[in-house]
């Protein structure tokens, strides 16, 4: 057997040693047929670096892909880069929120709260206590307490759109989170995928090797 200890990559043409190369004739048939319509002159017992490896690899995987959006164009170059795309959704949206969506967010908050149900009760209270207290000659709001009634229907005319305006908020926040949950998922399956067919082929290489190994020792021993 002859020991080379550098060999061309058939994609980059860049040298390696043997240890950081992988033939061509042990890789998965998709693979092959994919690096073989980039490549068509390459031969079978060529070698591949694994970082080419890689990006064939990523490619096979792309194309089981029913279609590629943003979403899926960033998990791909994610995977491609190395980079980390898990990132607090929560943390992110909010340091991004306006003036006028932070207080939105406080009033929709404090007007679903029991202190904001037990204060507004006790004002209530007091109110028509004040105003019916027979003592009081001239009560500024007498029987049937109309400017309550104003001042009532001026606080749920406001309070509804405050609330829709955090809901809404909320609704897109949590839409954020999904296409992030979704986009973190794809990636991990990515991940594993990659990773799955790096075992397949290792594993084919070392059967290889140790089949090669083992003819070479009956050929010793015969000798
Ligand atoms: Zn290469």
């Amino acid at each position: 057997m002859t020991r080379q200890t550098t060999t061309k990559c058939c994609i980059c043409g860049l040298k390696f040693e043997n240890s950081h190369l992988f033939p061509l004739l042990l890789l998965k048939v998709e693979v092959y047929e994919l690096i073989k319509i980039s490549q068509p002159k390459l031969r079978k017992n060529d070698f591949i670096c694994f970082k080419d490896l890689n990006h064939y690899k990523l490619k096979s995987i792309q194309k089981i892909l029913p279609q590629v959006k943003t979403s899926e164009e960033k998990v791909i170059n994610s995977v491609k880069n190395q980079e980390f795309l898990s990132k607090d959704i929560h943390h992110t949206y909010h340091e991004k929120r306006t003036f006028g969506e932070k207080l939105a967010d406080k009033v929709a908050t404090f007007g679903g709260s029991w202190s904001f149900i037990i204060s507004f009760t006790l004002f209530i209270i007091i109110w028509i206590i004040f105003n019916s207290y027979k003592v009081l000659h001239n009560p500024f709001d007498p029987f049937p307490y109309i400017l309550l009634n104003l001042i009532l229907s001026c606080l749920a005319a406001l309070q509804a759109p405050i609330i829709m305006m955090s809901q809404n908020r909320q609704e897109a926040k949590d839409r954020l989170r999904a296409t992030h949950d979704y986009e973190v998922n794809l990636k991990a399956e990515f991940e594993i995928r990659m990773l799955n067919s790096k075992i397949d082929d290792y594993l084919q290489a070392s059967l290889q090797r140790i089949k090669q190994l083992e003819e070479q020792q009956e050929k010793l021993s015969k000798a």
